[in-house]
C-alpha cells in the first residue's frame, strides 16, 4: 500500500471543500505517520483506549476525531485533547460531554448522529429526537459543547440508489435543523458522511466531511484478540 499516494489521488478526485478524515483505526502509530508525513492532520478512530494511546504517540498538531459510538463512562479519557465528536446519539451522551469539557476548561465541536440508514444496527437519532435535543432547556444552558453539524452512515449495499436517498435526507435534515436553530450560526456547517465504499454519493449529495480509512490504507489489520 502506497499511503501517501493513496491520499493524493483520493484528494485530485474530490472537491477541496471536502475535508478528508484519515480513519486510522486498528493502524499502528508509524502507519499514521505516513499520512502524517503526507501532509495530514485530521484522523478519525472509534475506540477511547486506542485513541488516547495514540494521541499520546504522536505530534500534538493531530487534530483528533472520535467517529464512532462513544460510552458516557468513556467520555472523561479524551475530552481534554479530543477535536470533534462526530457521534452524538443521545442527549445523556451530549450532558456528559458538557460536563467533561466543562473540567478542562474546553468548548468541544459535536455533530449529531442521525440514524439515516434502513438497517437496524446503526446508532444515530431521528430527526424529532435532534429536534427534542435541540429545543430543551437543557441543552440551551449547555456551555461547554459546540454543535457543528450532522453526521450520518448509509446502509451497507451496493444499491446506490438507496445509499444517495439515504444521503440525501440527511442532508434535508441538516437544512431543516439549520434554519430551524441555527440560522446565524456559521459554525453549524459540517455534514459528516461518506466512508470509502460511499463518499462520491456522499459528496455529490452535500458531504463537506467524508471518514476514510481503507481507501487510503488498504484493508485494515484485524485488532488483536486474545488467544483461545
Ligand atoms: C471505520 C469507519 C469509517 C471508515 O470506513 P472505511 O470503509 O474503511 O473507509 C468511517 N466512519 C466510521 C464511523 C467508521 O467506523
Amino acid at each position: 500500500m502506497n499511503i501517501a499516494k493513496n491520499l493524493e489521488l483520493l484528494c485530485r478526485t474530490i472537491p477541496a471543500r471536502v475535508k478528508v478524515i484519515v480513519v486510522s483505526k486498528t493502524q499502528k502509530p508509524e502507519t499514521l505517520m505516513e499520512a502524517y508525513n503526507a501532509g495530514h492532520r485530521f484522523f478519525g478512530e472509534n475506540k477511547v483506549q486506542e485513541l488516547a494511546f495514540k494521541a499520546s504517540a504522536l505530534p500534538p498538531d493531530i487534530q483528533w476525531h472520535f467517529i464512532g459510538h462513544l460510552q458516557t463512562n468513556k467520555v472523561r479519557m479524551i475530552a481534554p485533547f479530543i477535536h470533534m465528536i462526530h457521534g452524538i446519539d443521545s442527549m445523556k451522551l451530549l450532558k456528559e460531554v458538557d460536563k467533561e469539557a466543562g473540567k478542562t476548561g474546553r468548548v468541544i465541536p459535536c455533530l449529531l448522529q442521525l440514524h439515516i440508514a434502513s438497517e437496524e444496527t446503526k446508532f444515530g437519532l431521528d430527526i424529532q429526537e435532534a429536534f427534542q435535543i435541540l429545543e430543551s432547556p437543557e441543552y440551551r444552558a449547555m456551555r461547554n459543547i459546540r454543535i457543528h453539524g450532522l453526521m450520518g452512515m448509509a446502509t451497507y449495499t451496493e444499491d446506490e440508489n438507496l445509499i444517495r436517498k439515504e444521503f440525501g435526507s440527511l442532508r434535508n435534515d441538516f437544512i431543516k435543523i439549520k434554519a430551524a436553530f441555527f440560522p446565524s450560526d456559521d459554525d453549524f456547517r459540517e455534514l459528516s458522511m461518506g466512508m470509502s465504499g460511499d463518499y462520491m454519493i456522499a459528496i455529490e449529495e452535500g458531504s463537506t466531511m467524508i471518514r476514510i480509512g481503507t481507501a487510503i490504507f488498504g484493508e485494515r489489520p484485524k485488532p488483536i484478540t486474545p488467544a483461545a
